[in-house]
């Protein structure tokens, strides 16, 4: 099973996966944890290149597109297609969905393009269940505020563009009400994970019918 976690800057993504994978291992299921960008070796480059603070090395927005799916592509093929095959279950911290808002919402390019570009990435390999990590973009930012590393080329980006990056995420949510489950990401980690395990008991009875 595919679950993603999804979300603006600082919505604790990484912590709940950590927790979630904890949890599903005590259950004695087999799990993996990966990311994107950054799932695989020729992922962690492309992360670098993605990220890095750059006065003097611009990233066009369709580049940075590109990158993104060249990322996804390698992922799905060398992490996410052998994984599942094996049964296990996949912990991905963002997905196709992240395109969508950042790419899609936050720069404004072609919506169809960006739906392409999925597509190619994935071979149509689309989550089980995507969890939705709610959380205002200035409470998100803050949180990021206090890493060691600093802000990296996109959470540098304008309050706006994060704003519409979370508006992409609640269209998606009300688009896929199914596949995405809203959480509210400012509740305590505790019960964002108690929340998350609900929803995956529910999900784990439905799957094994
Ligand atoms: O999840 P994490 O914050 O580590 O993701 C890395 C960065 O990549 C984030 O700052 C996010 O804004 C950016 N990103 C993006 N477009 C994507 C996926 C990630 O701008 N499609
Ligand atoms: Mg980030």
């Amino acid at each position: 099973r595919l679950i993603v976690f999804e979300g603006v800057e600082g919505c604790g993504k990484t912590s709940q996966i950590q927790l979630c994978c904890q949890w599903l291992q005590s259950l004695g299921i087999s799990v993996v944890v990966t990311r994107e960008p950054g799932g695989t070796e020729l992922g962690l480059d492309l992360r670098r290149l993605l990220l890095e603070k750059s006065e003097n090395k611009p990233v066009a927005e369709v580049t940075e597109l590109l990158l993104y799916a060249a990322d996804r592509a390698q992922h799905v093929e060398q992490e996410l297609k052998p994984n599942l095959a094996l049964g296990k279950y996949v912990l991905c911290d963002r997905y196709t969905d992240s395109t969508i808002a950042y790419q899609g919402y936050g720069r404004g390019l072609n919506m169809n393009l960006i739906n392409q570009l999925n597509y190619i990435a994935t071979g149509g390999l689309e989550s089980d269940l995507t969890i939705w990590l709610d959380v205002d973009v200035e409470v998100g930012l803050a949180r990021k505020l206090g890493d060691a590393a600093g802000l990296d080329r996109i959470e540098q980006e304008t309050i706006a563009f994060h704003q519409r990056v979370q508006q992409g995420y609640a269209q998606l949510a009300a688009s896929y009400p199914s596949r995405i489950v809203r959480l509210d990401g400012t509740l305590s980690k505790e019960a964002v994970q108690q929340q998350i395990q609900e929803i995956l008991r529910d999900r784990r009875q439905s799957w094994s019918l």
